[in-house]
């Protein structure tokens, strides 16, 4: 689904020119948030199951850690490299910044196919690649989470291996763990549902009901799945909806249940008569009320922006629309709700697991999901008050947002020696 052309750091830079217009910070620090703070890369080897060993590129970036501990999941995908984690690691650091917690901003990455991979290449590639970056990792320095095709099952990896290197166990070195392991009630969902939550304050700012809302949503994971479930459950009509492969199409609504379970159970998804195939190309231009890109960056560019027939983005995934497409969709009016606000339900879920790790607790998911809610309906009113008092786009907002936050912190601390 990736263009593959568009470098997503080059995109993230030139986010913060556009926002630095609108913020009081001094250049060289500035220049300082275009820079990552620590790069890990590492070539490791793996046996796999053929008896062949295999040598794997992975990277760990730390973008900034001013405001807390760096904090970020880690994809494993055959495109990751470094310029693309870095831009991922600087994204964390505003989406941190944007809901108000205090984590700085990192992202891991293996290049590799997990479904070209057996559950034991996965542990092994996991464990290898946990070994190789643990000189960073740790509740206070840096906490993993899951990411493009990583789930609950690695994280518990990866807090393992990193366990059985301190001799104790460590909870709070990773977020995203299966519940059993100390991972909190409500974070497997909390991306998508954070989606979501965004979705209905932007519909109430243009007045508008979400029963009947027709929503298009570009991934089928644990963020556009999650979402399509909810956008359902609250009477709003999924009226597309995609994997990798391509899409399901039907103007009166899915049946998103269905459609979900047919997914979890043999990992695609099958076109019922009632409904017709589409392309992911297809589906971003389709006509309605929300669309959800929830898969990978660079999806919505300079080339497809003019034809997109959304009233509101909603981006799931991280980076989905490049800066030339955002104006040509301002120039069209389409209200953006951006990665950094929209996706961010996953990371303050990932805090609320980390706190509870620290203090040894157990929050119920009522709470989580209040908490979430509230920060979630929080940030989206502070950004869209900077918007509108700027009259600048929410995007530009958000990062006016994220970016002086962090730049304050710096300011604060000063810079050593
Ligand atoms: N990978 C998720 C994101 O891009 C979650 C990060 C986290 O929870 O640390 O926001």
């Amino acid at each position: 689904m990736s263009s593959g052309k568009i470098n997503p750091y080059e995109v993230a830079r030139k986010q913060i020119d556009i926002a630095s217009k609108y913020l009081n910070v001094e250049s060289g620090l500035l220049e300082r948030l275009k820079h990552t703070k620590r790069e890990v890369i590492v070539h490791f080897p793996v046996k796999m199951d053929s008896g062949e060993v295999r040598i794997f590129t992975g990277y760990r970036v730390q973008h900034d850690v001013s405001r807390g501990p760096a904090k970020g999941g880690i994809r494993y995908h055959p495109d990751v490299d470094l310029d693309e984690v870095r831009a991922l690691a600087m994204w964390m650091t505003w989406k941190s910044a944007v809901v108000n917690i205090p984590f700085g901003g990192a992202k891991g990455g293996v290049q590799c196919n997990p479904k070209e991979m057996s559950i034991r290449e996965l542990e092994n590639i996991t464990r290898r690649f946990t070994w190789e970056i643990s000189i960073i990792l740790g509740p206070e320095q840096d906490i993993p989470a899951p990411d493009v095709y990583t789930n609950p099952q690695v994280m518990a990896w990866i807090m393992d291996t990193f366990s059985i290197l301190k001799g104790y166990s460590v909870p709070g070195v990773v977020t995203g763990k299966p519940i059993e392991l100390g991972g909190s009630l409500g974070r497997y969902e909390a991306t998508g549902r954070g989606v979501v939550i965004t979705s209905l304050e932007a519909l109430k700012y243009m007045k508008k009901p979400v029963e009947g809302a027709k929503v298009v949503i570009q991934g089928c994971g644990n963020v556009g799945g999650i979402a399509a479930k909810h956008f359902d459950r609250l009477g709003a009509k999924v009226i597309a909806i995609s994997d990798s492969r391509g899409g399901l199409y039907n103007e009166n609504g899915l049946d998103i249940k269905r459609i979900l379970d047919c997914k979890s159970q043999y990992q695609c998804l099958i076109c019922e008569k009632e409904e017709e195939e589409i392309t992911n190309e297809e589906l971003l231009e389709l006509e309605c009320d929300i669309l959800v890109p929830a898969a990978l960056e660079n999806q919505i560019t300079e080339k497809n922006a003019s034809r997109i027939r959304a009233k509101i983005i909603a981006e799931g995934a991280n980076g989905p629309t490049t800066p030339e497409a955002d104006e040509i969709l301002n120039d069209k009016g389409v209200f953006i709700i951006p990665d950094i606000l929209a996706n961010a339900g996953g990371v303050t879920v990932s805090y609320f697991e980390w706190v509870q790790n620290l203090q040894e607790l157990i929050w119920s998911e009522e709470e989580v999901l209040e908490r979430l809610t509230r920060i979630m309906q929080r940030s989206f009113r502070e950004v869209l008050e900077i918007s509108l008092a700027k009259k600048i786009p929410m995007r530009t907002a958000a990062l006016v947002l994220g970016i002086g936050r962090v730049a304050e912190a710096i300011r604060l601390r000063g810079i050593y020696p």
